[in-house]
C-alpha cells in the first residue's frame, strides 16, 4: 500500500534549490545525505547541478520513470506541476507547500481544484502543507525536518508538521527509533486511516502513533482502526474538538453530548490507545517499542524510598493494575537477604542504603514469581546506591524474561547515565513513577482489548411501518418534534416497556382511569406545548386514591395555565406508577464524523450537573452496551448500596440495544431522549416513562 511513498526507486524534487535557505534545498538535501538508495532529479529550469547532481529543467526531460514527486514550488503554480506528473506518469506527490486551505476560503478553491484533478488524473497526495515523509528502511528523508531518526519500529504520523519536528527531535535525544514519519498537512488526498492502515502492514512498524486534529471519515476509520488494533498498537492523540451534529438544546443528550465524546468512544470502540497528553503518547510509545504487554494485572514495585513507592502504589490505584500482596513463599525468599526494617510487602521497600546488589537480588526473585505479571521499578540517588549499576543489572536481567520492566530513576544529573542504558538496551524509563504506571496500564489494556472475543450483535423485530407512519404524519405536519403520544409510539415499535398511560379529559375521567389502572398511578399534563412537565407542576407521583386524583387533575390543569398560558391542553395523563425504579437516561445524538451516538447515565434531575455518562458509537455490540453501563462513576449505585436491591442491568443493556437499532434504522431522528428509563429490581426489567424524539424536516 502507498508503496511508492516509502519505498520509491526514483525521487523527483521538483522545486530543487541550491539556496540553502529555501525548503527545495533541504528536502533534496535530506533525500541525498541519509543513504537513499533510489535516482534522485532535482527539477529546477534554471540550475544545471545541484548539490552535485544534474537538475532537469521540468519533469518531461527526466530519462526515465519517477515513482515519486516531491513539490516544493509556490502554491500557484502546484497544478501545473500535477499536470506534469500526469503526463510523466507519476502516481504518487507529496505536496510541501503551504498557502492552500490553511489560509482561508481562496486556498481552499485552489486545494479543491488540485484534489479533483489529481483524482482524474489517478494521482496520489500527501498534504499540501506538510513537512513530508520518512522512511528508516529505505533511508529516505523526503522532507525539510532537521535531522534522520533512527531505524526502529515506531511509526508515526502527525496532522501537525510542527509537532513532527518536535518529536523528531526527542527521538533523536532519547535514542528512540523510528520506521516512518508522515506529515499529513491538509490531508487533501491521503488521510490518516489511509496512513494507518499501511503502517499496518508495513512489516518494520510494531506501534503506530499519531496526533490529529480532525478524523476525516469517522466509520472508515473506525473499521480500519479495528483492523490494525488486532495486531499493532495504535497510540493517538487527539487536539481539538469535532464539532457535534445538530443541537436541540431542549434534549438532555445534547446538552450533554461535548464535543469530543465521538471521538473518545470512537477510540475506546476501535481499539486505539488515547493519549491524554504528549508526555504520555511519548511514554506509551516508549512501553510499547519496547515491551510486550503484561500478561495479566499485578504489579511488583521495587523502591528504595518510601514516597515514591507511595505515589506508584497511588496511581496504581487509579489503574485497572493491582498491586498484590507478595505470597508467602516470595516474601520469605526475600527476608533472606533484606534488612528487618525493608517491607516486602507490595511496594517492596529494599530502603535508603540499597545497593545494586540488593536490586538485583530483588529484582530476581519477584521476576520468578508467577503470580507477578510486571514490575516497576523505583530508584532515588542516594549516597549508598550506584544508579548505573543497577541499571545494569536490571538489563542484564531483563533478558531473560517476557515480563514489562518499567523504571522511573527519579532525579537529574545522578541518574542520567542510567538512563541512558535504559535507553540503549530497550528498558523503558520515566522521569516520575506515575507515567511508568500510566504506560503499564494502557499496555494492559491493550491486551485485553487484543484477548477480546467477537463481537456480538443483536437484532430485533421491529414495526417499521409504524414508525414510518408515524414519522411521515410529523413531517406532514411540519414538525421537528414528535409529540409524547408519537413518542411512545415509536419506542413500542422497537419493543420497548411502556407503562400502561391514558388520556383524561375531565376529573370523573381521571378517577375511571385510575382505577382501572389500579393505584397508585402518576398524573402528567398531556400538551404537546410543554417540554419539561414537572418544572412547570405538571406531574404527580404516589396518587393513591379518588381524592388525590381529583386534586392532581385540579392541580396539574390550573400550575400548566397558570405557568404557561396558551399552552394546549390535551388533559391529564393517567400512568401505571412504576415502583423501586431507579432512573436513568438513554439518548440519541448525532456527530458530524462518526454518525449516531448513544449516551448513557444515570437519571434524573442531576443528571447535567454530574455529567456522569457514557457515550459510545452506535451500532452497539452487546459487549458495548455493557461496558458503557460500568463506565459510568456511580454504577455502584446500580448494583446496589446498604441493602438495596440490585437494578435490572439487563433491561438497561437491552433498551440500549434497542435505541442503537433505532438510531440506525432512522436516519431522521436527530436528536432522542429516554428520560427516565426506570429500572426495576433484578429479573423485573426496566421501563421507559418519558422520552422525547426530534427529526430532521
Ligand atoms: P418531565 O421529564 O417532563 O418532567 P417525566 O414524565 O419524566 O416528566 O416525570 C418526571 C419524574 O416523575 C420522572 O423523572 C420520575 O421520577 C417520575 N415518574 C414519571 N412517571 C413515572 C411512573 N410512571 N412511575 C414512577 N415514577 C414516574
Ligand atoms: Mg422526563
Amino acid at each position: 500500500m502507498l508503496q511508492h511513498f516509502f519505498n520509491p526507486s526514483s525521487v523527483a524534487v521538483i522545486g530543487a534549490s541550491q539556496n540553502p535557505a529555501k525548503i527545495g534545498y533541504d528536502i533534496l538535501n535530506n533525500i541525498l545525505q541519509y543513504g537513499y538508495g533510489g535516482t534522485v532529479y532535482p527539477i529546477n529550469p534554471k540550475a544545471q547541478e545541484i548539490l552535485g547532481h544534474k537538475a532537469y529543467p521540468d519533469l518531461a526531460s527526466v530519462p526515465s520513470d519517477i515513482d515519486l514527486a516531491v513539490v516544493a514550488v509556490p502554491a500557484t503554480a502546484v497544478m501545473d506541476v500535477l499536470e506534469q506528473c500526469g503526463k510523466k506518469g507519476v502516481d504518487s506527490v507529496i505536496v510541501v507547500t503551504a498557502g492552500f486551505r490553511e489560509i482561508g476560503p481562496e486556498g481552499a478553491r485552489l486545494e479543491n481544484k488540485l484534489a479533483m484533478r489529481a483524482r482524474e488524473l489517478g494521482i496520489r497526495i500527501v498534504g499540501p502543507n506538510c513537512l513530508g515523509i520518512i522512511d528508516t528502511a529505505s533511508a529516505l528523508n523526503a522532507s525539510f525536518a532537521a535531522g534522520m531518526p533512527l531505524a526502529g519500529h515506531i511509526g508515526f504520523f502527525s496532522q501537525s508538521g510542527a509537532l513532527c519536528v518536535a518529536i523528531l527531535d526527542w527521538a533523536l535525544g532519547e535514542n528512540v527509533g523510528f520506521s516512518r514519519f508522515v506529515s499529513l498537512g491538509n490531508k487533501m488526498d491521503i488521510s490518516e486511516t489511509e496512513i494507518m492502515l499501511s503502517m499496518g502492514q508495513d512489516e518494520n512498524t510494531r506501534v503506530i502513533l499519531g496526533y490529529l486534529e480532525s478524523i476525516e471519515d469517522g466509520p472508515r476509520f473506525m473499521k480500519a482502526a479495528r483492523e490494525v488494533s488486532k495486531t499493532k498498537p495504535i497510540i493517538i492523540i487527539k487536539s481539538g474538538t469535532t464539532s457535534a451534529g445538530a443541537k436541540a438544546a431542549s434534549s438532555h443528550t445534547g446538552a450533554l453530548a461535548g464535543s469530543d465524546h465521538a471521538y473518545r468512544a470512537a477510540f475506546k470502540q476501535s481499539g486505539i490507545i488515547h493519549a491524554e497528553s504528549m508526555q504520555a503518547l511519548f511514554g506509551y510509545a516508549m512501553a510499547f517499542a519496547n515491551q510486550a504487554p503484561p500478561k495479566g494485572p499485578s504489579l511488583a514495585i521495587i523502591t528504595n524510598s518510601g514516597g515514591p513507592g507511595i505515589l506508584a502504589a497511588d496511581a496504581c490505584d487509579r489503574s485497572s493494575l493491582h498491586l498484590t500482596p507478595i505470597r508467602r513463599e516470595t516474601a520469605d525468599r526475600l527476608r533472606e537477604f533484606l534488612p528487618p526494617t525493608a517491607s516486602v510487602y507490595n511496594p517492596i521497600d529494599i530502603i535508603g542504603d540499597a545497593t545494586h546488589e540488593r536490586y538485583q537480588k530483588t529484582l530476581a526473585v519477584i521476576l520468578n514469581d508467577e503470580f507477578i505479571h510486571a514490575v516497576l521499578i523505583l530508584l532515588t540517588p542516594t549516597a549508598a546506591v550506584d544508579a548505573e549499576a543497577v541499571a545494569r543489572e536490571i538489563v542484564s536481567l531483563a533478558k531473560d524474561t517476557d515480563k514489562p520492566i518499567m523504571t522511573a530513576f527519579m532525579g537529574g544529573k545522578r541518574v542520567r547515565h542510567a538512563r541512558k542504558i535504559f535507553q540503549d538496551h530497550a528498558i523503558p524509563a520515566y522521569d516520575y513513577p506515575e507515567d511508568a504506571v500510566g504506560a503499564l496500564d494502557a499496555m494492559l489494556s491493550y491486551r485485553r482489548w487484543r484477548e477480546q472475543p467477537e463481537r456480538q450483535y443483536r437484532h430485533f423485530d421491529v414495526d417499521t411501518s409504524k414508525v414510518r407512519e408515524v414519522f411521515a404524519s410529523v413531517v406532514k405536519q411540519h414538525r421537528q418534534d414528535l409529540v409524547e403520544s408519537e413518542a411512545r409510539q415509536i419506542l413500542k415499535a422497537y419493543g420497548f416497556r411502556l407503562p400502561e398511560s391514558r388520556i383524561a379529559r375531565t376529573t370523573q375521567e381521571a378517577v375511571k382511569m385510575a382505577s382501572e389502572i389500579g393505584y397508585p398511578v402518576v398524573m402528567k399534563i398531556a400538551s404537546p406545548d410543554v417540554l419539561h412537565k414537572s418544572d412547570m407542576g405538571g406531574v404527580r407521583v404516589g396518587v393513591e386514591n379518588e381524592a388525590m386524583a381529583e386534586d392532581a387533575f385540579f392541580h396539574i390543569t390550573s400550575n400548566i395555565q397558570l405557568r404557561q398560558p396558551g399552552a394546549r391542553i390535551l388533559g391529564v395523563m393517567v400512568q401505571e406508577m412504576i415502583p423501586q425504579g431507579r432512573e436513568v437516561i438513554l439518548g440519541i445524538t448525532r456527530d458530524m464524523q462518526f454518525g449516531p451516538i448513544i449516551m448513557f447515565g444515570l437519571g434524573g434531575i442531576y443528571v447535567e450537573v454530574l455529567k456522569d455518562v457514557a457515550f459510545r458509537i452506535a451500532p452497539l455490540s452487546v459487549e458495548e452496551a455493557d461496558a458503557m453501563i460500568r463506565d459510568i462513576r456511580s454504577f455502584p449505585l446500580l448494583r446496589g448500596v446498604r441493602g438495596e436491591l440490585p437494578a435490572d442491568i439487563k433491561g438497561i443493556r437491552d433498551a440500549l440495544l434497542r435505541l442503537s437499532q433505532m438510531a440506525i434504522d432512522c436516519p431522521e431522528i436527530v436528536e432522542a431522549d429516554v428520560n427516565p428509563l426506570l429500572v426495576c429490581p433484578e429479573g423485573q426489567g426496566a421501563v421507559a416513562v418519558d422520552a422525547r424524539i426530534t427529526i430532521q424536516e
